[in-house]
């Protein structure tokens, strides 16, 4: 097996994609005046999955620039986090459990946290390859100053299409065009934790 390593190639690119989805998260978030300041709520306790080797090996990087015990911790927390999501999950119900990198409100990996967690909070749009489109509303509170305003007032939603076109790109690219041929990956952060960094088997001996 060999551990997913970015190259600092890979690395500025993955960097620019978070980069513009940041850029476009700030335009509709301003067109909407909206902002995270006083939310009663806080969306790290959201059940999220994410999907590439590109995005884990990242957070990796954050997560190993930590001291060795803030790790032993984090990894602690993520096993309990785990544990009550498998308890939701047995009972029919969406887990609802704080991220284990979440810290007073604080996010211990900020500058490695994932797309999700930087897109969440205004409306997009999604076209998949496959010609179907997703509309995302935003959190519950975006979503109230959307209500209240009228059609003609609404910004242009983020476009994530291109974006994670790109990042699917990157993705194939990282994993040496053997994607199709590797286990998806379809993880919580917490399970990101848990099982290490991303490895994947040797394909060619020499590397
Ligand atoms: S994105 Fe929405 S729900 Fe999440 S902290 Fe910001 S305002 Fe609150
Ligand atoms: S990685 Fe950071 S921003 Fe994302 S859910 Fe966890 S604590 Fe929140």
């Amino acid at each position: 097996m060999k551990e997913v390593i970015l190259t600092d190639a890979q690395l500025e690119v993955l960097e620019y994609i978070y980069h513009k989805l940041q850029l476009e998260y700030e335009r509709v978030a301003e067109a909407l005046d909206f902002t995270c300041t006083g939310c009663p709520d806080n969306c790290c306790d959201s059940y999220f999955q994410h999907h590439t080797y590109a995005e884990w090996a990242h957070l990796w990087l954050g997560i190993r620039r930590l001291e060795p015990e803030v790790q032993l911790s984090l990894i602690a927390r993520a096993k309990s986090y785990l544990e009550q999501c498998e308890q939701a999950l047995a009972a029919g119900q969406r887990p609802q459990v704080m991220c284990p990198l979440n810290d007073e409100g604080r996010c211990v990996v900020y500058q490695h946290r994932l797309l999700v967690c930087r897109t969440h909070g205004v409306p997009a749009t999604l076209t998949r390859p496959d010609g179907r489109t997703f509309q995302f509303p935003g959190c519950f509170r975006c979503q109230e100053i959307v209500e209240n305003l009228d059609k003609n007032e609404l910004p242009v939603p983020v476009e994530r299409t291109l974006l994670l076109q790109r990042l699917a790109l990157l993705e194939n690219e990282l994993l040496d065009n053997k994607r199709h041929l590797l286990p998806k990956v379809k993880m919580t952060i917490a399970e990101m934790l848990v099982h290490g960094p991303p490895v994947i088997p040797r394909t060619d001996p020499s590397k």
